[in-house]
């Protein structure tokens, strides 16, 4: 029986695990070792609702991804109306261009019954008048969405500090697990010391090797992304365009995003002018225009890389009382609310919403 739960971490996956367990009238403090929660990766990432190339994903990836597409809207709604905050949960579709890989991508599609089909690229200059030239094939998916990860960040915080059953502790790092018994029944922090029934290390990034010193093969490796920001005018671009490994997304007041890199450096988390001017070149190369507007924003983060980039879900063998949510990757926006719902079906014991062994710890050591 679970009636307090530490979550480690409050970035998108211990924010949502913490408000998915204190919905069930779980007692939840939450730590967070910088002074404002969601500020990581979380902050970072592009928030595009589906991952880059979902034919390239593990199947398990898929089948967690289709579950939180599938509910996101009412997912975004519930957040909305709870915390009057708009994550801006904007329906926009993805052309794919130029693919080497187009009739995996249609095969997968036909396999698991998504919408995503080859397109004309004719139709696709109609769609986004400012698309570049050089493009000759593409492939489009209706259904794609993306929204503002600080905006959701702020709604799920804002609901959180409202309910009597959650706790939010910042500036508060994380140092040790607690045992006794054979249990593990709380945490060492740069604080004080924390007790409950359950802990769930949501550490994204910084899970690295801390479970080694545990004994356990489990570890996430930091994957360093960088993105920069332009602003045009509302109708700018349509929908998100990807080639060559880059994307634009549009926001609604115009906003467009263009990402990213994967750079396998460590900790090391500064963006990099020569990053900056090789993206504005993807850019430009995608949306000729923006050769003419200025870069206002550029950023990076770290994202949570755990093997093929299947997230840790579950409780840790041999640690009974420890558990993990960790390892998003790529796609931790799109993952968040079918992960923390087979987390909490998992800590209840109760029926799973997928087939929970491709991320159990104890399936992959
Ligand atoms: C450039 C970029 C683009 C991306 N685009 C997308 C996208 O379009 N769609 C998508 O779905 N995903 C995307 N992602 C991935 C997504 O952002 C991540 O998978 C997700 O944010 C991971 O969430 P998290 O909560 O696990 O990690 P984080 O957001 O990094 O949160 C981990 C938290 O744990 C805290 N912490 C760490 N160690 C301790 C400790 N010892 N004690 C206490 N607290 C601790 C950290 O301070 C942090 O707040 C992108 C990521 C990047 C970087």
């Amino acid at each position: 029986m679970t009636t307090r739960t530490l979550v480690v971490g409050a970035g998108i996956i211990g924010l949502l695990t913490a408000y998915t367990l204190a919905k069930e009238g779980i007692e939840v403090i939450l730590l967070e070792r910088n002074s404002a929660v969601g500020r990581e990766s979380s902050w970072a990432g592009g928030g595009i609702i589906s991952p880059l190339f979902p034919w390239r994903q593990h199947s398990s990836i898929t089948s967690l991804v289709n579950v939180s597409q599938d509910n996101y809207l009412a997912f975004i709604t519930e957040l909305k109306s709870l915390s009057n905050i708009d994550p801006e949960y904007y329906i926009t579709g993805l052309y794919w261009l130029n693919l080497e890989d187009e009739q995996q991508a249609l095969d997968w599609a036909q396999q698991y019954q998504r919408p995503l089909n080859k397109v004309d690229i004719v139709e696709v200059e109609r769609a986004v008048s400012v698309l570049g030239s050089g493009f000759t094939s593409a492939i489009y998916m209706d259904n794609v969405a993306n929204i503002r990860n600080p905006r959701l960040i702020r709604a799920l915080h804002s609901i959180l500090v409202n309910m009597p059953n959650v706790h939010i502790q910042e500036n508060c790092m994380f140092t040790d697990i607690i045992q006794q018994g054979g249990r593990v029944i709380g945490v060492h922090t740069s604080r004080q010391d924390y007790y409950a029934d359950n802990v769930v290390i949501c550490t994204g990034a910084w899970l690295g090797n801390w479970l080694h010193s545990l004994g356990l093969n489990i570890s996430v490796k930091p994957a360093k992304g960088q993105m920069i920001l332009f602003k045009c005018a509302e109708n700018f671009l349509p929908t998100i365009v990807l080639a060559n490994g880059r994307y634009a997304i549009p926001r609604r007041d115009g906003h467009i995003l263009v990402g990213s890199t994967m750079e396998y450096v460590g900790y090391d988390n500064e963006p990099t002018l020569e990053v900056q001017e090789s993206l504005r070149q993807s850019a430009i190369e995608m949306l000729p225009e923006l050769a003419k507007a200025q870069v206002i924003q550029h950023w990076s983060g770290l994202r949570p890389a755990a093997p093929e980039g299947v997230p840790y879900i579950g409780e840790v063998p041999d640690y009974p009382g420890l558990w993990l949510n960790c390892g998003h990757f790529r796609n931790g926006f799109v993952l968040a609310p079918a992960s923390c719902q087979l987390l909490t079906d998992l800590m209840l014991d109760r029926q799973q919403i997928v087939d929970a062994n491709p991320y159990l710890p104890v399936n992959r050591l």
